[in-house]
């Protein structure tokens, strides 16, 4: 695809001829103590902080300061339709209609809101599919729900395995379980990008298979916002939840989003948990009768949101609308696979790329395998000033993110675990 070469001059060029190079100039980059930057390389677990961020979360604390109760009406971003101003942003990242998103929340919460309303479980058809590395807080969400209905939950969780000496998952497995088991499955949520491995699943590819067996369809994709171009609405997914920590440098534990697929939208058969924020906006306040459900996912709404979390969101927000996610991918998949193509000049026979080596069958991130490796390694990474994760037993991930790694962050990077390898 493209033609990389090895040296820091080809980094420092590809840096100087990135369209996006200025981005990285718009981000507090940690810094080790002798005022280096830090080559960070966490997006994927805590994306970092945008400089303009200080000041929309300001605005609403001055607004707060000065105007008090009567900041929901008069605060220059009203309070009351706060959640409106990210929308659009938010349904263009994810690719959805803005009728089927919503910022709410926090993600493992939004999982189950979404299970209270799209896992309806019968007698014979009860059991969810997820990936066999799926995220441990969506298997721990799945079991309680599988608990909550009465069910076991072991017999309950199908997991979708790689095959034996295999990290990867394949399809075919996946249609080889609906094959034999898809009436008795009611949901397969699988993570739209795994945590771990870094593959991302063709979403309609599983959409279609999960629906052609009559069975609901979910996404956790916490590690595709933003990473990724998800396509949602095309994907033919009932739901998909996740994070704006992540790739979305919308800060720790910041509120989530919530996709529900618009033929859902004016539905009032599906249980749903309900809260004033859920009801009709003209008559919300009128704080009287009959419950008057708001359509779309905005419906799912329960409480009045956290402002102050959602200045940081719509701070990022505007940047991911000024650049779009086509020229984020754009430069994503270059700097991927610059990365790849240096790992690999390592030698393959000490280093093995867990994830996929289609670019688009991954995002950003990628999770390697060092032989003989131990946390020793990435201890002395650290050390060495780079911001990496490690997974035991033997898998470092690193996720070089187009809004603020340069390619010349990638270059060192692998030349110090090149001398690291060396010692
Ligand atoms: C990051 C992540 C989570 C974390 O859940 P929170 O509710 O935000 O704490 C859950 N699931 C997946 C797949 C994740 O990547």
């Amino acid at each position: 695809m493209f033609d990389y070469k090895l040296g820091l001059d080809f980094a420092l060029k590809q840096d100087q001829d990135d369209p996006l190079r200025a981005y990285r100039h718009q981000f507090h980059i940690p810094k080790d103590s002798k005022n280096n930057h830090l080559i960070y390389m966490t997006g994927n677990s805590l994306g970092l902080q945008p400089k303009h961020t200080k000041s929309y979360v300001n605005q609403e604390l001055e607004d707060w300061a000065t105007l008090g109760v009567e900041g929901h009406f008069e605060a220059k971003n009203p309070w009351l339709g706060y959640h409106e101003l990210l929308t659009k942003a938010m349904a263009n990242v994810v690719g959805a209609k803005p009728i089927e998103t919503i910022v709410m929340n926090t993600l493992t919460a939004n999982l189950h809101f979404m299970m209270v309303s799209f896992y309806q479980p019968t007698k014979t058809r009860y059991k969810i599919v997820i990936e066999s590395d799926a995220f441990p807080s969506d298997k721990y969400a799945v079991e309680s729900q599988l608990r909550h209905h009465g069910f076991d939950e072991k017999e309950g969780v199908i997991l979708w395995k790689p095959r034996k000496g295999e990290t990867l998952l394949n399809y075919e497995d996946l249609e080889a379980i609906l094959d034999h088991q898809g009436d008795e499955i009611a949901l397969i949520m699988i993570g739209g990008v795994n945590y771990y491995t870094g593959q991302f699943f063709d979403l309609k590819r599983i959409a279609t298979l999960g629906h052609k067996h009559k069975c609901v369809v979910g996404f956790d994709c916490a590690h595709g916002a933003g990473n990724v171009q998800l396509n949602l609405h095309d994907s033919g997914a009932d739901f998909a939840v996740w994070c704006t920590y992540k790739y979305l440098n919308a800060g720790p534990g910041s509120l989530a989003g919530c996709f529900v697929h618009e033929r859902h939208a004016y539905r009032t058969d599906l249980n749903r948990f309900t809260g004033w924020w859920s009801h009709n906006k003209a008559t919300r306040f009128n704080m009287r009768g009959e419950f008057d459900q708001l359509p779309g996912a905005e419906g799912w709404q329960l409480s009045n949101p956290p402002i102050l979390s959602m200045a940081a969101i719509k701070a990022s927000l505007d940047m991911f609308a000024e650049v779009g996610m086509e020229k984020l991918t754009a430069k994503s998949k270059k700097l991927t696979g610059y990365f790849e193509f240096l790992l690999k000049a390592l030698g393959e026979d000490v280093i093995r790329i867990i994830t996929p080596n289609n670019p688009n069958a991954r995002g950003c991130q990628l999770s390697i395998q060092v032989k003989n490796a131990d946390k020793l390694l990435h201890k002395k990474l650290t050390k060495a000033g780079v911001v990496s994760d490690w997974r035991a037993p033997d898998v470092i991930r690193c996720a070089p993110t187009p809004f603020y790694n340069s390619f010349e962050d990638v270059y060192r990077l692998v030349e110090k675990l090149k001398a690291i390898l060396n010692e």
